[in-house]
């Protein structure tokens, strides 16, 4: 199946999985179709993040037949990005393409995304939305609300990014150097900075299955990108204390002056609002503190990103059990 020829690349395909156990089949068989047309060597990184399904059980029945896949189950949902993570610390290919397992990426693309890439020896070829899929109109302008603040708070602009792409070998080691425990896949590799192709596709109706983004996740990883890519919620913190300060210094004047007069003001209404008032932005103030410290607190924590109980590896032909946490080992083939 696969090509002979040396001077083919070989391309590194990672799929996260989570509670995609209905059409595992599918997928690899579409993909097996679209890799081959290319002429390319290529191998299959599945990440099981954490499935309560029979995703596992799957995957272990393809692998009888697909000599290059390889798999790794993660031993809970660690969530999307960490389990990209894994696949990506696993991937030896001259390309490394990671996509959904949910049939919303189509696979009919990876060959495009190879012969751009071929043609043209850019670093990222990134599939952007061309339209978005089939999603509720709150989960529609969530996302918008949140690209445009990240957009406007770090300057990268992330609309319709998607996390459907090709990186080559020099950003994929780039992006497996930075060991952040919080991971923002499409932040980060815009982070990076090299040069992006970018094709447009239509996101597919999903296979099967449901989204395993619920609110709390979306929301979780929201503001994981925010505290991670800008610190300007925390200027603006000092920003509105400084207006208020000027405001009080004001208003302070004011109440001593009418009270030297004899002319201060009565009744509470003021005392009540100004305290609503501030109360409010201090609580709101801490929050922002807090969204900081809990990130640096996961950072200084120094944990594994995730931990493997299973894998499975076309090298060796066979299931096999591993020591639990190695998400957090720094790539053995960087010094
Ligand atoms: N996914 C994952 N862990 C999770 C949630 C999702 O690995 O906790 C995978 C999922 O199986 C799919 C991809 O991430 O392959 C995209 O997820 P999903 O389709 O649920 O997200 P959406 O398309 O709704 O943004
Ligand atoms: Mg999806």
């Amino acid at each position: 199946m696969d090509s002979d020829s040396p001077t083919e690349p070989f391309v590194s395909v990672v799929i996260p999985l989570y509670n995609e156990g209905s059409h595992v089949s599918a997928l690899l068989s579409d993909l097996k179709t679209a890799l081959e047309e290319t002429g390319c060597q290529f191998d299959v990184i599945l990440v099981d993040d954490g499935s309560r399904d029979d995703t596992w059980e799957r995957i272990k029945a393809e692998a009888r037949t697909l000599s290059n896949l390889r798999a790794v189950r993660l031993s809970r949902n660690f969530g999307k990005e960490l389990a990209l993570c894994a696949g990506l610390e696993r991937a030896r290919g001259d390309a490394v393409i990671v996509m959904d397992g949910d049939g919303q990426h189509p696979p009919s693309l990876l060959p495009v995304m190879i012969e751009k890439w071929r043609s043209s020896g850019i670093d990222i070829v990134q599939a952007v939305k061309a339209k978005r899929g089939r999603e509720s109109l709150a989960s529609k302008l969530g996302a918008l609300f949140f690209y445009v603040i990240l957009n406007k708070l770090s300057g990268f602009e992330l609309k319709g990014a998607s996390d459907f792409k090709l990186m080559n070998r020099k950003a994929a080691d780039t992006w497996l150097a930075m060991r952040e425990r919080n991971v923002f896949f499409r932040g980060m590799t815009a982070w990076m900075g090299f040069n992006t192709l970018q094709i447009p596709f239509e996101v597919a109706a999903r296979r099967g299955g449901k989204s395993g983004w619920s609110y709390f996740k979306r929301w979780k990883l929201a503001f994981i990108g925010i505290t991670t890519f800008s610190s300007l919620p925390l200027h603006l913190v000092t920003f509105v204390g400084v207006i208020f300060f000027i405001f009080a210094v004001g208003l302070g004047i004011q109440t001593l002056y009418l009270k030297l007069a004899g002319r201060a003001f009565t009744g509470f209404a003021t005392v009540i609002l100004l305290e609503l008032i501030i109360g409010s932005l201090l609580m709101i103030s801490l929050g922002i503190i807090g969204e900081y410290l809990a990130r640096i607190y996961e950072e200084v924590k120094g944990r594994p990103r995730y931990i493997v109980t299973e894998s499975i590896d076309l090298a060796e032909g066979k299931t096999r059990l591993l020591p639990s946490g190695n998400g957090g080992a720094r790539p053995a083939n960087h010094d």
